[in-house]
């Protein structure tokens, strides 16, 4: 078992799984259907103390209380969009913030299904410096714990009325999740988990910078669905938005890319800001084609989101349709992305300005790529 996590000396009871779970209780003399009852009480009834847990006697409950600590996120903030779109901000036991985006779909009659879209943050503040995104300029601060992953799903839901549930789950808030595996398969393993949160390895989507060997590790360990933010198509001008592509070049990313086990019917969505005079010409186009040769891709577009911090550009409506069609007429499954909850800054590349007011020159949460897929 890895080393539990702990808070003021207590473990940490939402960073284990099921069986570690287990294998604790039992070490401390519980029973083994134990394990089952607790984590039944802490993932579906969200219980924030242990003697909320009725069917558990009170003995074991001081016990339980002894050992263990629930841990919970402080909500500080919630901004809903006329959109139905929802911002989600949250104070740390450190008292650094997080966001998460609630983004609800209708779908469309006949064609595709309503679906509900959490999308999470990994870390706060972020050390890969993309030159476009706000979480860049805050520098790394630290990974999230399991916990502090685990509970923006969990708290969101318990937000939601009677009925309503979060459908998919997005790792592209606040950080680059790869750059925190651990925690972030740690964490996937509760998602996945039917006694735990119980969602669907087809409904979470992880998204990268292009991190390689974390890519293979993660595929290695769970059969989620992989995001690429690729914004550019030559390694010069990646380069310069995404410091990254120094580290892994685009051939190194795209054999990855190649590399990665997908079932029948997964792909890998690769995110294309599109910015303005910068990676929208038709060489880009052309060259995006080139790239996805060999690739189970598609390609989602996000013409950028303009905001104050920065001189970049949104491409107009009409040429950002023109470079859909090229692309989909040479075979490229390509999508162009909805912008949303823009009116509360939760739209793509705009997270961070509530916290911004909280932190005043620090803080700044971005998720330059929300996948509505
Ligand atoms: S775009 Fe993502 S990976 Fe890049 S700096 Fe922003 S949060 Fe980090």
């Amino acid at each position: 078992m890895a080393r539990p996590q702990t808070i003021d000396g207590k473990i940490d009871i939402k960073s284990l799984s099921l069986s570690e779970l287990t294998e604790l209780l039992v070490e401390q003399g519980h029973p083994k259907f134990r394990a089952r009852q607790v984590y039944k009480w802490v993932w579906n009834k969200g219980v924030t103390s242990f003697h909320d847990m009725t069917n558990v006697s009170k003995t074991a409950r001081k016990q339980l209380d002894e050992a263990f600590v629930i841990d919970f996120l402080e909500p500080a903030m919630q901004l809903d969009s006329a959109d139905g779109t929802k911002k989600f901000v949250w104070e740390l036991r450190d008292e650094s913030h997080i966001e998460s985006v609630l983004i609800p779909d209708p779908g469309i009659p006949g064609h595709s299904k309503p679906r509900m879209t959490l999308c999470m943050s990994s870390q706060v503040g972020c050390a890969m410096a993309c030159s476009f995104c706000l979480t860049g300029d805050l520098g790394f601060k630290r990974n999230l714990r399991v916990a502090e992953i685990l509970n923006q799903a969990l708290q969101v839901q318990q937000s939601l009325p009677e009925g309503e549930r979060i459908t998919n789950l997005v790792f592209m808030g606040m950080g680059e999740p790869l750059h925190n595996i651990t925690n972030l398969i740690r964490s996937l393993e509760v998602l996945l988990d039917e006694s735990a949160l119980n969602f669907s390895h087809r409904k979470i989507t992880v998204s990268t910078v292009g991190l390689v060997p974390q890519m293979a590790r993660l595929a290695a360990a769970t059969p989620v669905n992989l995001a690429v933010s690729l914004n550019a198509t030559t390694n010069e001008s990646r380069s310069q938005v995404m410091p990254i592509t120094r580290r892994y070049p685009l051939s190194q990313l795209m054999d990855g890319c190649r590399d990665f086990p997908l079932p029948h019917a997964k792909r890998i969505t690769f995110e294309y800001v599109m910015m303005a005079g910068f990676n929208d010409s038709w060489d880009d186009a052309a060259r995006l084609v080139k790239l996805m040769s060999g690739v189970k891709s598609k390609v989602n577009l996000i013409p950028y989101n303009e905001n104050p911090q920065r001189e970049i550009l949104r491409p107009s409506e009409d040429h950002v349709k023109a470079f859909q069609h090229f692309l989909v007429k040479r075979g490229v499954q390509t999508s162009i992305r909805t912008t949303r909850g823009i009116d509360i800054s939760a739209a793509c590349g705009q997270l961070g300005k509530a916290t911004q007011g909280m932190r005043i020159e620090e803080a700044g949460i971005e998720g330059p790529t929300i996948s509505l897929d």
